[in-house]
């Protein structure tokens, strides 16, 4: 095997080139790129000992390699980045949809725009500010916000809709262009000053509202150079929670990596106006990339998806191909961006602090997932199971009297939901109200497709006590599956008995088994069983509400199938049905003014008061 990598790795030109990495198994675990194919891939295979451990048990993965020579690296990279999207390997840093961070987008498409907290960023013509550390740094963002500055709070849908204005009007945080002509050029002035908070120019902001005070009140306009001041105090308060990073008032971003053998965190500074405004950490498993390698990696990935690029990102080691990232940067910018290792001075100060946040992360990450760990090790010995429960699949019913009956699956990997492998099933084949009958389906769809079902968990739980636990145990009985995998049961405690607690079944056991001073392991498994409740409840809940909304739907005059399902495909539900214009829905394919108009009225007449 070494033999056959060598012989292979002494015909690699010293030229420029994309290089795949494959396991015994063909997949593709790894895609890198490099100025020199033969220096690069041969780094991969020195000597025992002159390889760091993580890499070196990494490298014993692969099985062969292939190369693909390009002409120039910037061919490369394009190159490299094709092939990461379509292998998406194991071990490269793929940088993930995060929805974590939320961001806001003010409205541009509305006459008098607001701000919305979005997952999603979209390349249209609104305006993004983020993403934001957390939910709640973007709410209280926008907390100040609308105590700072009157604009309209409400979404868009209601805005249009309403017949007078909300409280806000009434307590002065709103000019209420709902209902009262409000010039737009005034309007136009408040988001412009919202959009200089959100840039992070609040000094200058404040200096221009001292001037706007000063102006009121020479001018005896002292209501309005009253208001103007609270103003500022409200902006000087906010900017003395900031903190001061740089004295150049200039907007960085600042990246640090940080890295164990399991793990590694990218930490994001973004420095704007010279205050630090956010931090976002990125945590990545095990990869074969270089820290070099990864901060390109990152910067190619992070940079596509934002709305926002400073001049100038400071990183803490310079990647091969910084010329070409800067490129590729400014290219989406539209200027230069400049990747900068500041060595001394506030900016290499600024990067050390970066740089030990992407540590303390770290660590609090590795504590955590040993905490699971250890949960997951006392679990396997308190099941007496044969393996560690680092996959735990958990079923759940839902339904009302058997009405839309539904079951969900939720997946918990390493002590930790893996959302990503959440299943939804919708009852098909039980006609009557049958809870075992529901649960029964629901398994046999997930485990019963031979091949296709794989991976297969450690653990599965059902909800429900001995009676749901025999019906799984038959159910991947009668299914064969070969591999096998360890099932139990959680039932509610039955407060009528005088219970106490919740019960854990396992099979061949009579009695529930006792987790006496290890109650945290029980509380894990209601967790999990919980969460596998919320799940199939709100799939339940969603199916319900299209249900109805079928149902009123039908009941229209001059609305057949096809309308019906345009109109359920464009507005998804019945409130954005009910806040569509007339144009709107008029506009649709299928339909025409009379048939909006009956879908209005007949809305209406449960009681809405739309607009025109
Ligand atoms: S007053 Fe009108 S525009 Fe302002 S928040 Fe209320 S409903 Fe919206």
């Amino acid at each position: 095997m070494k033999e056959i990598l060598n012989e292979k790795l002494s015909r690699v030109p010293f030229e420029p080139g994309v290089y795949l990495m494959k396991d015994a198994d063909g997949r593709v675990i790894y895609v890198g790129k490099a100025r020199n194919l033969k220096k690069r891939i041969s780094s991969y295979f020195k000597k025992p000992g002159q390889l760091d451990l993580k890499t070196g048990v990494l490298v014993k993965k692969i099985f062969t390699f292939e190369t693909i020579i390009t002409r120039t690296e910037k061919e490369a990279l394009i190159l490299e980045s094709n092939l990461i999207k379509r292998h998406r390997p194991r071990y490269n840093v793929i940088l993930k949809d995060d929805k974590r961070y939320p961001s806001l987008r003010l409205d541009m498409k509305s006459p008098y725009p607001n701000l919305n907290i979005v997952r999603k960023t979209a390349k249209d013509s609104n305006m993004y500010f983020g993403p934001f550390a957390s939910s709640h740094a973007v709410r209280q963002t926008l907390k100040i916000i609308h105590k700072t500055f009157k604009l309209r709070k409400c979404k868009t849908r209601d805005f249009h809709s309403r017949s007078r204005p909300c409280l806000n009007y009434q307590i002065e945080a709103c000019l209420a262009p709902c209902c009262i002509s409000v010039d737009k050029d005034t309007y136009n002035e408040i988001v412009k000053e919202v959009v200089l908070f959100l840039k992070g120019r609040t000094p200058y902001l404040i200096n221009k509202i001292k001037k706007e005070m000063m102006w009121a009140a020479k001018a005896q306009e002292y209501e309005k150079a009253a208001i103007l001041r609270d103003k500022i105090f409200a902006l000087e308060k906010t900017l003395e929670k900031q903190i001061s990073v740089t004295t150049d008032f200039m907007d960085r971003d600042v990246l640090a990596v940080a890295r164990s053998p399991e793990s590694s965190i990218i930490t994001l500074f973004n420095v704007r106006g010279g205050y630090l405004l956010g931090t976002q950490h990125f945590d990545f498993a095990e990869t074969m990339s270089t820290d070099t390698e990864m901060i390109g990696a990152f910067i190619r990935q992070y940079y596509e998806k934002i709305h926002f690029i400073p001049k100038e990102i400071l990183v803490p080691i310079l990647p091969e191909d910084a010329s070409l990232l800067e490129d590729r940067l400014r290219n989406i910018k539209g200027q230069k961006v400049s990747l900068v290792f500041p060595k001394r001075g506030e900016k290499a100060h600024l990067l050390k602090m970066a740089i030990h946040n992407a540590e303390n992360e770290l660590k609090i990450k590795i504590a955590s997932e040993t905490a699971d760990m250890d949960i997951l090790a006392r679990l396997q010995k308190k099941l007496k199971t044969d393996r560690i429960p680092i996959t735990i699949e958990c079923f759940d019913n839902s339904n009302i009297s058997g009405t839309n009956p539904v079951a969900g699956m939720v997946v918990f990997e390493k002590g930790k939901p893996k959302k990503s492998r959440y299943r939804k099933y919708r009852i098909k084949t039980v006609a009557a109200h049958d809870d075992y009958a529901y649960m029964a389906e629901a398994l046999k769809r997930r485990y019963g497709k031979g091949e296709q079902s794989k991976p297969f968990p450690d653990l599965l739980l059902v909800d429900g006590g001995k009676g749901q636990l025999n019906i799984a145990l038959s159910v991947i009985k009668e299914l064969k599956v070969k591999e096998g995998f360890e099932i139990i049961g959680i039932a509610k405690k039955n407060e009528e008995k005088g219970e106490t607690i919740d019960k854990v079944y396992k099979p061949g056991r009579k009695n529930p088994i006792s987790f006496g001073r290890e109650g945290d392991l029980l509380l894990f498994l209601q967790r999990i069983r919980d969460e596998a409740h919320r799940f199939a409840i709100s799939y339940q809940r969603k199916l319900r509400t299209k249900t109805s909304m079928r149902s009123r739907l039908d009941a229209i005059p001059g609305i057949g199938k096809k309308r019906k399902e345009t109109i359920l495909k464009h507005f998804g539900g019945i409130k954005k049905i009910r806040a569509a214009t007339l144009k709107e829905l008029s506009a649709l394919p299928e339909m025409n003014y009379k048939a909006a108009e009956a879908v209005r009225k007949a809305l209406n007449s449960e009681g809405y008061l739309g607009h025109p």
